[in-house]
């Protein structure tokens, strides 16, 4: 059993205000450290105003550039929760690879072990995003395949509270083996490791994906990579089949449904936050971040589910992925303004005192992001 630590308990403890500690020390003290395996992209994004067809002028009214990438999107939403991250990746010894590692850097993630790679140039995403908000993406991984194992890995880990793993980490052999390296190094100091599976993964390599899902304390996925690792036809039969196989912890993507847990034995649907969708890119990264920083922060299950959907709806509000996925101010906007069932709406208003606790905590330590 993995404890996770609780980063916020001092809150619920007020006899430590005789220790007369300046609240910012204590943020300090009881931090949590995210450590984060997957891929940097540069993405450049263009809405359509008509869905596409091959072989025919596709012209958008407006390009940008972000940050991207599933390592990358999940790293920004961590320091934008106030974590402290670090990412595990590799980019291209360019210029696109400098810009992307710059962002990130502002954002207070530690860069440090981004490995730059001689071969291949920065992973490049250009995604178009249909009247409906849904993603496509054109590009390649560049030099995320060419992570790699080096001589410092086990010190990569030094001081981390938690791990998380995007499954395209195991998509190329130079940086599976990094990511079977580093679980194996995070369970023997009994640090927990989730696995964000991917729709390629999913696809490509699904026996590897399902033995990685066995090692591992939580496993996310959305119905459409569940589906495609189990060959199940819903949701709730792929969660079952996902469990089978030896996952211990199971957290379904349902993108507009919310999610799916198991609590006390039984399986629940959490509700979504109803939004506006401008852009799903990166809702599934956001909706991880959200789960796992509430896990470090010692949230019930069913509060941590319904922070994640509330996450994960936000990131669906903004154009982009990267430094645009994410503002804590939206996550609160939405708890406060959510019209949930009965059923929820204690856990839902628990969460806007929650939030506001950290907005609060966050403004007295000047820690970024909140
Ligand atoms: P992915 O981005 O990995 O494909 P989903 O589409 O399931 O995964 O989105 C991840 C999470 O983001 C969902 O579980 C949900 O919490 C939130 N989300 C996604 N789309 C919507 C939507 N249209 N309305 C509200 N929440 C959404």
């Amino acid at each position: 059993m993995v404890t996770h630590l609780p980063a916020l308990a001092f809150l619920q403890f007020p006899a430590l205000d005789f220790l007369a500690i300046p609240s910012a020390t204590l943020i300090q003290l009881a931090a949590s450290m995210i450590l984060v395996i997957g891929d940097i992209n540069l993405d450049i994004t263009a809405p359509l105003a008509a869905p596409f067809a091959e072989g025919e002028d596709c012209l958008s009214p407006e390009l940008s550039f972000q940050c991207g990438g599933v390592g990358l999107n999940a790293a920004m939403a961590f320091a934008r929760l106030g974590c402290a991250t670090h990412l595990v990746s590799s980019v291209g010894d360019d210029w696109f690879g400098d810009l992307v590692l710059d962002r990130a850097a502002r954002e207070g993630i530690d860069v440090s072990q981004v490995q730059r790679s001689p071969r291949a140039m920065t992973g490049l995403m250009f995604i178009t995003i249909s009247p409906n908000g849904q993603r496509t993406f054109f590009g390649s991984r560049g030099a995320c395949a060419d992570l790699r194992v080096t001589d410092r890995l086990s010190s990569w880990l030094n001081g981390v509270t938690a791990m998380q793993i995007a499954g395209y980490a195991f998509l190329t052999q130079s940086s599976a083996e990094c990511a079977d390296r580093l679980i194996a190094e995070a369970k023997a100091r009994s640090i927990p490791v989730a696995l964000d599976v991917g729709i390629g993964p999913s696809r490509e390599i699904p026996t590897k994906i399902m033995q990685v899902a066995a090692e591992v304390d939580t496993l996310l996925a959305n119905v459409t990579e569940a589906e495609a690792l189990t060959g199940q036809p819903t949701a709730d039969a792929s969660f079952a089949a996902l469990e089978q196989a030896g996952a211990r912890e199971v957290v379904l993507k349902l993108g507009a449904e919310g999610c799916l847990i198991r609590d006390h034995g039984d399986l629940c649907r959490v509700p979504a936050f109803a939004v506006q969708v401008v852009d799903t890119t990166g809702a599934g990264d956001a909706f991880t971040a959200g789960f796992l920083a509430a896990q470090q922060w010692g949230w019930p299950l069913r509060d941590a589910a319904l922070f994640a959907n509330a996450c994960g709806a936000a990131a669906t509000m903004t154009l982009g992925a990267g430094e645009r996925l994410l503002e804590v101010s939206m996550i609160a906007g939405l708890l406060e303004s959510a019209r949930l069932s009965s059923e929820w709406d204690g856990i839902r208003r628990e969460l806007v005192r929650r939030v506001g606790e950290r907005v609060a905590a966050a403004t007295v330590s000047g820690s970024p992001g909140a």
